[in-house]
């Protein structure tokens, strides 16, 4: 699922590094001529794109070329593709809200799902996992940090989904790089360009979790999605800036043991950590050289700076329908900064609005977290559409 995206290109490339697993379904978002390429190269039964249009080129260009592959189109179809009886791992790596339903149906047709779709478990965390319970399926998280915590997880606590916080931790630490504006003065974040917010100094990634790591709401979103993953309350979860990327993050242990898992900041290794599970499969990554690596730095995050990593704690706190709303508001915020409707600054101030305007019970069926994101979506929209252009800067 979302395999013409960053982790779905690591993702293929991991499997062409090894034969023992063949790619039944691919699924994607509307570059058609990108997934003709998959097509040729991985040959899957069948593809899913999300956009009708896309769906009847791939599926034209298909016929030309003679390639004998089914082509679907819409959220159904994925979900489709994502429970169907063929299929025993589901790489999550759809962007945003649209890859909750898709990964659910994953989760709740029992099969080992690889998640990267942080969001899925933002807005729905209790259904999620709560579902993986029931029907048996294994949750292998593919966020680099998510992955560096269960690899530092005794063997115990990762084998079942009941005790993944096994006795005995004290704390996980997540890491941060800071992102690309990590010194930036307040002066310099108001006129900040979505160019330059999409340059990371460390990782190749997506537009959207580019984004989210400038503004360090990632970083929240992954503190929501740590406390989900891993039955943990907030006290235990703490944010550590760490410039180098290379401790992917930590778990602290009752007697005083800190573990870490390190690595090269390249995707492929949390994927093809997952995919093999608990073995271990090459990646294609490089070998860390710490000797020549440069020193590794820690530090508290500044919250002034970041005020997206502290909505984000605080949400994380209030639980109920708040992360749903925070998720939702931020990807519309995003979407507009990365339209240029508004500034990078105005990120925060959306998606506090929308927190303290919008009030509900705990969501606690799928249709209630989806008529909040719907809510928080609509006035997130209506607020983008009351700045004016270039106000911000
Ligand atoms: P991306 O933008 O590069 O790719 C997104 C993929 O989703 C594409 O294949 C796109 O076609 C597909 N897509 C988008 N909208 C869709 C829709 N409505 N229906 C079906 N498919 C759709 O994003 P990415 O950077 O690969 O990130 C994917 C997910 O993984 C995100 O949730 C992100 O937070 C998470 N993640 C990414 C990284 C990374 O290094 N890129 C690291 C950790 C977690
Ligand atoms: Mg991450």
């Amino acid at each position: 699922m979302g395999s013409t995206g960053s982790v779905g290109l690591s993702t293929l490339d991991v499997l062409r590094r090894q034969q023992s697993i063949s790619v039944y379904a691919l699924g994607a978002g509307s570059n058609w001529r990108l997934m003709l390429e998959q097509c040729r190269e991985f040959r899957p039964e069948i593809v899913v794109m999300e956009d009708l249009m896309a769906a009847e080129q791939l599926a034209a260009a298909l016929k030309h070329e003679k390639l004998d592959v089914q082509v679907g189109t819409g959220q159904t179809a994925l979900c489709e593709i994502a429970s169907a009886s063929e299929v025993s791992i589901v790489m999550a790596a759809i962007v945003g809200a649209a890859g909750l339903p898709s990964a659910l149906a994953a989760v709740m047709s029992g099969k080992t799902v690889l998640l990267a779709n942080k969001e899925s478990l933002v807005m729905a965390g209790r259904l999620f996992t709560q579902a993986a319970k029931d029907s048996g399926a294994t949750v292998l998280p593919i966020d680099s940090e998510h992955n560096a915590i269960f690899q530092c997880l005794p063997l115990r606590g990762q084998q079942s989904n009941d005790q993944i916080a096994p006795s005995g931790v004290r704390k996980v630490v997540l890491t941060a790089s800071g992102g690309p504006f990590l010194h930036a003065s307040p002066d310099q974040l108001l006129s900040v360009t979505p160019e330059q917010a999409c340059r990371h100094p460390n990782w190749s990634m997506g537009q959207k979790i580019s984004v989210d790591s400038a503004s360090m709401m990632n970083k929240g979103l992954e503190f929501i999605e740590a406390c989900y993953l891993f039955d943990l309350n907030p006290d235990q979860v703490k944010v550590l800036i760490h410039p180098q990327s290379i401790v992917h993050s930590m778990v602290e242990y009752i007697d005083g043991s800190v573990l870490a898992q390190l690595g090269s900041p390249d995707m492929r290794v949390p994927i093809a950590h997952a995919l093999a599970w608990p073995e271990r499969i090459e990646s294609g990554a490089s070998f860390l050289d710490l000797a020549a690596s440069p020193d590794l730095q820690f530090m508290e995050p500044d919250m002034e700076r970041f005020p997206c990593l502290e909505l984000a704690i605080a949400a994380a706190r209030a639980g109920g329908h708040a992360p749903v709303v925070l998720n939702a508001a931020n990807e519309i915020a995003v979407a507009g900064f990365l339209e240029r409707k508004l500034g990078f600054l105005q990120i925060p101030q959306i998606v506090e609005k929308c927190l303290e305007q919008i009030s509900c019970p705990e969501p606690v069926s799928m249709d209630m977290i989806l008529e909040v994101d719907r809510q928080a979506r609509a006035m997130a929209e209506d607020m983008i559409l009351g700045f004016r252009p270039g106000s911000w800067c």
